[in-house]
């Protein structure tokens, strides 16, 4: 199977400006960032998605994302922190090797997030919880 972008930047057939790097985690800058220091926490085994990825090492993948989040907050005096994960197209995945971003925020940058489309009609959210909950 063809490498995924992010797995030649964790075998140095590219370049990339990393951030942060242990034994199963890079971080790196994203080269097309939302506001400077978007970074990407990218674990090394290619999972392509967070439902490959054992719970375990999403939390640790959560751990390295929370630890650079703090730090990138205080570096760069950002006002907030988006962690976000697009897992498949129709999240807004593009590469398919897990990766969390982390994005500082700025009072007024100008970034939206998505609007609430619509409300719940009458006990539609009883039955959508129901359901969700048969799943466990
Ligand atoms: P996603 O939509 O979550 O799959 O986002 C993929 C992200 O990877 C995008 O924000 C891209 O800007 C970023 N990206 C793609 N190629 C590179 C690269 N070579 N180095 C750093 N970031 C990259």
């Amino acid at each position: 199977m063809e490498k995924t972008i992010f797995q030649k930047i964790i075998d140095r057939e590219i370049p990339a400006t990393i951030v942060y790097e242990d034994d199963n985690f890079i971080a790196i800058l994203d080269i097309n960032p939302v506001n400077i220091g978007h970074t990407l926490v990218i674990p090394k085994n290619p999972w392509a998605n967070m439902y490959e990825m054992p719970a375990e090492d999403f939390g640790h993948m959560m751990q390295v994302a929370h630890m650079l989040g703090v730090k990138i907050k205080d570096t760069l005096e950002a006002d907030g922190i988006n962690i976000i994960m697009n897992n498949d197209p129709a999240a807004g995945q593009v590469v398919f090797h897990a990766h969390v971003h982390i994005i500082p925020r700025y009072t007024g940058d100008g970034h939206e997030h998505w609007h609430g489309a619509r409300g719940y009609n009458e006990g539609e959210a009883e039955m959508i919880a129901d359901k969700i909950m048969e799943n466990y």
